[in-house]
């Protein structure tokens, strides 16, 4: 992936190293081991923050963030920390002019680098469940270290497939921003377990496919693609559907509990959306076929 000398985003804050959150549960609010063995599921990797998930079980609304230091921006010589920023301004860069293009105002979320667990405005964080949204704050909360755990657990490396993860989470952010997010998250509430997964496997699959919509437009405009960078995508698409984690995790899949879909989904609507770079190719609520 081609990114040297690409702009730098100023909506990157750098928690590293805060001790976050003040330790403790998740916000003070009580909740048994079954919930949050629950969220951490619903939440496996890039999903759902698992704070939202137990606010959701617990019948909770939000939870207010202590006060905290002001945020600072990332080190200037911090090479990991100017990789997200150039690949957050990537994608600033590709929504404002999708936004625009509709008659409408992408408004730029913040992207924190944390380590270990931080205070969100969707509870308290943590690196375990991996690079997480909020849609209370819009942020997108990543710990640099799940690049190490992508490497070594799930053989995925690669610039591109780094890139990857964060254009999922904006993802997240722009369905956010067109209310998506809003009306699924109603539905869920009101829908059984089963259906409620559905809900979600199709929220995370137009993540994957708005995350390859950035991609095409990141290629026209900046040629940041090189050879073999989507095949790193795909990769990754693979080694992180549902289906391939629970075979790993547990030896045998269980399709009414996904949340995140098969490898074979998340690579098909990656490739749907880096195929055209249309916003509404990516409408995984209305398909008949994931
Ligand atoms: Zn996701």
């Amino acid at each position: 992936m081609k990114w040297d000398g690409n702009r730098e985003s100023d909506n990157v804050e750098d928690r590293r190293g805060d001790s976050g959150g003040g330790g403790g549960g998740f916000g003070g609010r009580s909740v048994g081991i079954g919930t949050i063995a629950i969220a951490l599921v619903a939440s496996y990797f890039f999903g759902i923050n698992p704070a939202t998930v137990i606010n959701l079980l617990s019948g909770g609304g939000g939870i207010t963030p202590s006060q905290q230091a002001p945020a600072k921006a990332p080190p200037a010589n911090d090479e990991a920390a100017r990789f997200v920023r150039v690949v957050l301004a990537d994608t600033e860069d590709v929504w404002t002019a999708q936004f625009r293009a509709q008659g409408g105002n992408y408004v730029k979320p913040t992207l924190r680098l944390f380590s270990g667990r931080t205070e969100t405005g969707c509870g308290l964080g943590e690196s375990a469940t991996g690079p997480f949204y909020c849609p209370a704050d819009q942020k997108v909360y990543i710990d640099l270290s799940f690049y190490k755990l992508m490497r070594d657990r799930f053989k995925v490396e690669g610039e591109f497939a780094q890139a990857y993860v964060i254009a999922h989470e904006v993802g997240h952010h722009v369905q956010n921003l067109m209310g998506i997010s809003g009306k699924v998250d109603a539905a869920r509430r009101k829908a059984t377990q089963t259906r409620a997964n559905a809900l979600s496997v199709r929220m995370e699959l137009q993540a994957d496919c708005f995350a390859g919509v950035w991609a095409f437009h990141a290629n026209e405009a900046r040629g940041i693609l090189e050879r073999g960078d989507v095949e790193i995508a795909l990769n990754a698409a693979t080694a992180i559907g549902d289906d391939a984690l629970q075979r790993q995790a547990q030896g045998q899949v269980v399709p009414d509990s996904f949340t995140h879909g098969t490898s074979a989904q998340r690579v098909r609507w990656f490739k749907r959306g880096i195929a055209t770079g249309i916003v509404s190719d990516c409408d995984t609520f209305k398909a008949r076929q994931l």
